[in-house]
């Protein structure tokens, strides 16, 4: 059974452009198993973000299922972290607070975190110093640099151990050498956590370092062209 399957999945914002026949993606058929890493790459309007929207639950398709390890899909967050190309952490929370962030909203961490904070914290200090942010979880963000913030927002999407992690575009702002930095500790973590990774990118370098299939998103709405399938050695 594959986790994320998409039959037929269509999508009109509203019933004026539905009228229209005008769709933001159209009749989208996608099966990934379970652990899987993809990227998505294609250009500006072709429905990626639109895409994102629908994995999440955050849009209910005009048409066509969606399932999600079996289940339709119910809401943001429940199943799954998100780290977009702004890091976007609370200015008026440390690092490690802005991490702990998921765990305060979702179930089932909300309702035991006061009772479980120092665990949750521990682990959330685990976390950021795997990803080399060591002695700066009491830091505020204005302390970080643009990478270091993306790294914590990266934990912060993982700290509630999602089955699925959606990254739009989350390493365009940052210098090459950074970037590349955080390839290997996304890769790192992907082993470790066994999480579904999708990754929309511009970066088709990007794309086939990390990903271990890359789906081009055509103009032409929704129509996903598998452009290639590579077979990476899971570590
Ligand atoms: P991408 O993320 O690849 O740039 P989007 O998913 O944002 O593409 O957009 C896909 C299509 O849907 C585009 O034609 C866009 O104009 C349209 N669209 C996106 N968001 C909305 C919206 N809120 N209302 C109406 N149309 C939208
Ligand atoms: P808590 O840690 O109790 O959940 P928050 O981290 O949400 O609280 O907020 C910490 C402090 O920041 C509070 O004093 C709150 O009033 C303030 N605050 C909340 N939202 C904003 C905001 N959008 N901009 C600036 N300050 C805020």
């Amino acid at each position: 059974q594959a986790f994320i399957d998409f039959s037929d999945v269509w999508l009109a914002y509203n019933d004026e452009l539905l009228a229209q026949g005008q769709y933001a993606v159209e009749a989208i058929d996608l099966k990934v198993d379970r652990g899987g890493f993809i990227a998505i790459v294609g250009p500006s309007g072709c429905g990626k973000s639109t895409f994102m929207k629908l994995a999440t639950g955050l849009k209910k398709p005009t048409k066509g299922s969606i399932r999600i390890d079996g289940q339709p899909v119910t809401g943001p967050l429940k199943i799954s972290g998100m780290a977009f190309q702004a890091p976007s952490l609370l200015p008026w929370r440390t690092t490690v607070d802005n991490v702990l962030l998921p765990l305060e909203i979702v179930e089932p961490y909300r309702s035991s975190f006061k009772a479980k904070r120092a665990e949750y914290e521990e682990r959330a200090r685990k976390l950021l110093q795997k990803v080399g942010l060591g002695g700066y979880e009491d830091k505020f963000p204005w302390e970080l640099s643009g990478g270091m913030q993306q790294r914590a927002s990266i934990c912060r999407a993982l700290i509630h151990e999602p089955k699925m992690l959606l990254l739009d575009e989350p390493f365009g702002a940052l210098d090459a050498f950074t970037r590349e930095e955080l390839w290997c500790i996304l890769r790192d973590l992907w082993a470790e956590q066994g999480v579904n990774v999708i990754l929309v990118t511009h970066d088709l370098r990007e794309s086939v370092f990390l990903a271990d299939k890359v789906y081009v998103m055509s103009k032409r709405p929704g129509r996903f062209v598998l452009e290639r399938e590579i077979n990476l050695p899971r570590p």
